[in-house]
């Protein structure tokens, strides 16, 4: 296992600010399934470490980086991620592997999002409003 529940609670704007950024059972659940279900598979098949730069975000978080206010980070349902590299070139190839991944039916997402010209991408689980969406958000 690459991914920690923990890794993906930690908030370097949570920290500064002191929003305690605990998840209750419920997010850990969605945090195990997101490591489970996609960033595990996704980190085996891209074959590289993978950076998460955001998870969990509980709701004064979410608020204090600006999040959208129906965001899956709310759930600890998404991450942002990124290469080590941090390259538009490197994180247009971990969007096309996981992109390959959703139509070879490998992995099941929410939404993939390519956001800000791969300046970071979005991945989340499956729930009632997302299913396997791709899109850019530019
Ligand atoms: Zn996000």
């Amino acid at each position: 296992m690459n991914f920690t529940v923990n890794e993906l609670c930690k908030s370097k704007t949570a920290t500064r600010k002191g929003i305690n950024n605990t998840p209750t059972p419920k997010v850990k659940e969605n945090l195990e399934k997101l490591i489970k279900n996609v960033l595990q598979p996704l980190r085996d098949k891209f074959g590289e470490p993978i950076i998460v730069d955001s998870g969990y975000r509980c709701p004064k978080l979410n608020t204090a980086v600006g999040g959208a206010k129906t965001s899956q980070h709310l759930y600890g349902q998404a991450a942002d991620i990124r290469t080590v590299s941090d390259t538009v070139t490197d994180n247009k190839r971990l969007f096309d592997t996981a992109k390959k991944m959703i139509d070879d039916k490998e992995i099941i997402v929410g939404q993939l999002i390519n956001e800000y010209n791969y300046n970071w991408v979005h991945i989340s689980i499956p729930d009632e409003r997302h299913k396997n969406q791709i899109i850019a958000i530019k």
